[in-house]
């Protein structure tokens, strides 16, 4: 053993001690996927060495083949993951192997519930990578020197994952990475060829280099051991050359493990080989569950990029829009060159093309999935649904095959979720509908019980109800569907067109007309808060409502404007009343201009309630109402 000098102990990260907490309580039961996780790291080193080596190829150092070698020992009870690719230098190990560099994972941790059951699913959205190690080591060592440094420059790093790491700089003469683990007691069984050749196998067939084990040869008795020899146990060709075929299930979802650095399968891919004008290869999957910064703006995003087979970047952003930033995949073009840099990707034509055709690759294993998996696309939609909903805004091309993906929830379900197509919505329309009706809000709970949806319920007409954040803004992005425009039932002076009859209609004019006195009353006495005061064909059961004006920002958008400090437009909402209910009866019959212009505001104030809306000056409404109360009760 060569000399250590510059010893140090260093505390690992707060997170990173969670996180070992949870991954040795939470993987117990599939112990042998330490392997794939430092296989996988092994594979991505040398990726990036191929990579650096192409402007540097004195990094290949005399240019042995690529490759990963594991071996164990029986007695000393360790196992050894040896690669030749990029290395670590001693600060590469200390800010990779003691911290965990994503962004928002103290934020994320911070919402571990302590609940081994509940947090290990959460396990699933790290991916669980070198850490898994201390699942059946008790002690790990890496010995690392990076590509380019000289030998003196090794790193010897070594821990007991029990919240620190010694680290001390050693002599390494072969550039790479060895990681030594040494198993703890009753985990013997992984020191032995038979069980280490069956796990690589399983899981790592697919990855791209030659995986290295000792071969198997009993020395006769009296004979001297041969010296060892090595054979590849892998089929080492990158996976997605392979035509689809040929290619089981199980290697798909343990590529997309290695690739998305995920623990659970993907819920769906898409293998695709272009050829013509343009030549590339791309593999594309939709994840099971949604990673925890997905809604970070500095997350990394992107697809794996390799050139004619050449690794040249992870987090290749350009091949596919921002609402799909949730794909993972690799894309490996004939037709760039190997220099190609983040900037020019962003530039280039080609780019524009290839991102296009892959949208389409996504959108349309998205639809299939739709149609094939109907349950599984339940989960897509609880995961990702809020994402695709930034869809038609930025992506206007493909509006209508969009549209088609979204789930609403509707008053023809109780339970609020999101599960109605449009096409479905369309399918069991009332005859003679020729409009998609929806209305936003807060929250199920008050958007099921508006006001707004007496008629509809009254006529037996569905309605989808939207309360997500983005809804407003998403409508505002479409208009139509299948060629039926889109109709927000709070909006305007709603036309029921074809589903009134003849008969309503004429009523409803008789009714206006007898009512034109009652109107400039309430005019008078509501004054500037209203724009407009007109009888209501929207209800049943209230005596009144609020609707918002045609061109009229609705509430959800005025309240993220606000938020985001901007100066929004003041606009005053419409106020409808229904004449058949009783309090507008008496409303009409008030002689009293004091009490009726009570009775208008308490009235006006909570219809603004029912909307979910906040009262401008809530202590007058309880003054108002208190006032007729008291009269009631003398
Ligand atoms: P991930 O692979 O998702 O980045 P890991 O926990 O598996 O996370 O690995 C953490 C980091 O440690 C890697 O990103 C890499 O920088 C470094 N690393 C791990 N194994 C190796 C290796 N064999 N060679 C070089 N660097 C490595
Ligand atoms: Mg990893």
């Amino acid at each position: 053993m060569s000399v250590e000098t510059q010893k140090e102990t260093l505390g690992f990260q707060t997170e990173v001690k969670q996180l070992l907490h949870l991954m040795i309580h939470s993987l117990y039961s599939n112990k042998e996927i330490f392997l794939r996780e430092l296989i996988s790291n092994a594979s991505d080193a040398v990726d990036k060495l191929r990579f650096e080596a192409l402007s540097k190829p004195e990094l290949l150092e005399g240019g042995a083949e690529l490759k990963i070698r594991v071996s164990f020992d029986k007695d000393a009870k360790t196992v050894t993951i040896e690669d030749n690719g990029i290395g670590m230098s001693r600060d590469d190990a200390v800010a990779h192997l003691g911290t965990i560099a994503k962004s928002g994972t103290a934020d994320f941790m911070k919402n571990l519930s302590g609940d081994q059951k509940k947090d290990s699913h959460l396990i699933g959205q790290f991916g669980v990578g070198f850490y898994s190690a201390f699942i059946v080591a008790d002690k790990v060592e890496v010995f690392s020197r990076r590509a380019g440094l000289d030998a003196s420059e090794g790193v010897h790093w070594s821990s007991k994952g029990e919240g620190e790491f010694e680290i001390a700089t050693v002599d390494k003469a072969d550039r790479g990475t060895r990681i030594v683990l040494h198993l703890k007691s009753g985990e013997n069984e992984f020191a032995d060829g038979w069980r280490l050749r069956n796990i690589v196998k399983k899981y790592s067939d697919h990855i791209a280099l030659p995986i290295e084990l000792p071969k198997e040869q009993a020395a006769a008795e009296g004979e001297e051991v041969p010296a060892q020899e090595w054979e590849v146990v892998n089929r080492a060709s990158a996976l997605w050359t392979r035509p689809r075929t040929e290619i089981k299930d199980e290697e798909y979802q343990e590529f997309y493990k290695h690739i998305g650095h995920d623990y659970e399968n993907p819920l769906s891919w898409s293998h695709n080989k272009v050829e013509g004008k343009l030549e590339y290869n791309s593999l594309l999957y939709v994840p099971a569950r949604a990673p925890f910064d997905l809604y970070q703006r500095e997350a990394p995003r992107g697809l794996k990029l390799y050139v004619q087979r050449v690794f040249v970047m992870d987090q290749a952003e350009s091949f596919l829009p921002l609402y799909l930033r949730f794909i993972k995949g690799v894309v490996d073009s004939n037709d760039l060159s190997l220099n190609v840099s983040r900037e020019i990707l962003q530039k280039d034509p080609i780019i524009d093309s290839m991102k296009s055709a892959l949208t389409k690759r996504v959108l349309d294993m998205l639809e299939k999935l739709a149609k094939n998996e109907p349950e599984q696309y339940k989960g897509f939609w609880k995961n990702f649904g809020q994402v695709m909903k930034e869809g038609p805004a930025e992506d206007f091309a493909n509006k209508e095959k969009i549209a088609g993906l979204l789930r609403f929830a509707s008053t023809q379900d109780d339970d609020g979720e999101q599960v109605v197509s449009l096409a479905e919505y369309l399918a069991r329309a009332k005859e003679g509908q020729d409009k998609i009706y929806y209305l936003t809000g807060e929250t199920y709970a008050q958007v099921k019980n508006s006001p707004h949806l007496e008629v509809f319920r009254k006529k037996g007409i569905e309605v989808l109800l939207l309360t997500d954040r983005i809804d407003e803004w998403l409508m505002s992005y479409l208009n139509e569907f299948d060629g039926k425009p889109f109709v927000d039932v709070a909006r305007g002076d709603l036309d029921l067109g074809n589903l009134d009859s003849e008969e309503e209609k004429k009523e409803a004019e008789e009714v206006a007309k007898s009512n034109e006195g009652l109107v400039e009353r309430i005019k008078a006495s509501l004054g500037d808060a209203v724009s407009e005061v007109r009888v209501s064909h929207r209800l049943t059961d209230s005596p009144a409502i609020l609707a918002i004006g045609e061109q009229d920002l609705g509430m959800q958008m005025r309240q993220i404007l606000e938020a985001s400090g901007q100066k929004v437009p003041d606009s005053k909402p419409i106020f409808e009343f229904n004449p058949a209910h009783p309090l507008i009866e008496k409303l009409d019959g008030e002689p009293s201009e004091e009490r009726f212009g009570d009775l208008s505001h308490i009235l006006f104030d909570q219809a603004a309630l029912a909307a979910g809306d906040s009262l401008k000056d809530p202590a007058a409404y309880v003054r108002r109402l208190n006032k007729l109360l008291v009269e009631l009760s003398v």
